[in-house]
């Protein structure tokens, strides 16, 4: 019997092509030139893993009949069609909680890098050369300790920046669609409403998928809300917050600053205004981005996509094949 055709959108770990390889056909999009879109590619597929966030659209599904399996390398798989998957009966996986405490690391890495002008430091004295003399009245920045937090999205990860905000004394509110009581008992956290939670937090941090309801949930009536030395932290991604809006309060001093991980679009443009800016941070999207991470989310890859081929349940499953609608 043939073996199964994989296409594989960026490079994984070479132990776990390895494996992959021994059992499939594997194409893998090595360059780092953008790729075209999935459909124009190499249809048909058996099996597709996604590293990455390139649209896997119904238009792809219907050029790859004999598709069984979309396993994304990653949690968020809000750049899937979820219910053409559904309803063509195609097996759809990710790649859940190995990643938040790391994706948690990265937030305060943010956090604290903008609060502390870590930047403008480096840029002060590597880039520009101008640390000759002890300045004691530059680059002030504001107290992490003891301030107020505000977690938007209190999933996984937003549990885990939660759990380090308590080390530094902080106050953590947060706000989700559904309460949840036994997390307010164990960490002392305070559930609140989105316009207070804005209107109380020195930092907000969000941790939302990207959904219908997420997108844009953070524009021009939000940033009004906010305090005017506050600093937004974005990792979930980029569409969560409008960037019109976002270089407006920056560059208006509505809040003090923001440091992000995703963005809208992503990557950004080389000549986005808000690169302009030096109250803010973007990093090219390395929420997950550490070696022991990576690894488990390409054996979490793997083992989807060897499930959906075989046509057993997914490990780490968002649609089962058998759930067609
Ligand atoms: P999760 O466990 O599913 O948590 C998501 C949280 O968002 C849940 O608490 C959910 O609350 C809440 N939520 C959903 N819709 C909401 C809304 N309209 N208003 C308020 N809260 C809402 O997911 P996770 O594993 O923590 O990951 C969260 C997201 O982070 C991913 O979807 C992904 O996009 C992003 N991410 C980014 C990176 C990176 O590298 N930058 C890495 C990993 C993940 P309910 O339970 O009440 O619905």
């Amino acid at each position: 019997m043939a073996s199964p055709k994989v296409f594989i959108t960026r490079p994984i770990p070479y132990s776990i092509l390895k494996k992959i390889q021994s059992e499939c056909e594997v194409e893998m999009w090595h360059t780092s030139a953008i790729l075209p879109p999935i459909a124009e590619r190499i249809p048909p597929l058996d099996g597709l893993i996604t590293y990455g966030h390139e649209p896997v659209t119904a238009e792809m599904f219907d050029t790859s009949p004999s598709l069984k399996v979309v396993s994304v390398m990653g949690v968020g798989y809000d750049h899937v069609d979820e219910d053409a998957a559904r309803e063509r009966g195609i097996a759809l996986g990710h790649t859940p909680g190995v990643l938040s405490d790391t994706t948690a690391d990265m937030t305060w890495a943010l956090l604290l890098a903008t609060a502390r002008n870590v930047v403008p430091a480096y840029n002060h004295v590597h880039v520009n050369r101008e640390w000759n003399y002890y300045d004691p009245n530059i680059l002030w920045g504001y107290d992490v300790h003891h301030s107020t937090i505000g977690i938007v999205g209190m999933g996984r990860i937003g549990y885990a920046v939660a759990k380090r905000a308590l080390g530094f004394d902080m106050k953590v509110l947060y706000n989700k669609r559904e309460r949840r009581p036994d997390w307010e008992e164990e960490l002392g956290i305070e559930y609140m409403d989105l316009e207070q939670l804005l209107k109380e937090s020195d930092f907000v941090s969000l941790h939302v998928p990207l959904t219908d309801e997420t997108i844009h949930m953070i524009g021009e009536a939000e940033f009004e809300l906010m305090k005017q030395t506050s600093i937004l932290i974005n990792i979930a991604r980029g569409p969560v917050v409008n960037h019109d809006a976002l270089y407006h309060a920056l560059k208006e001093g509505q809040i003090a600053g923001a440091a992000v991980d995703v963005t809208e679009p992503e990557p950004i443009n080389t000549d986005h205004p808000l690169l302009d800016l030096d109250n803010f941070l973007v990093a090219p999207h390395l929420g997950s981005a550490t070696i022991q991470t990576r690894m488990k989310m390409a054996t979490m890859a793997m083992e989807n996509l060897f499930a959906g081929l075989n046509g057993k349940r997914l490990p780490y499953g968002v649609v089962q094949a058998e759930e067609v609608s």
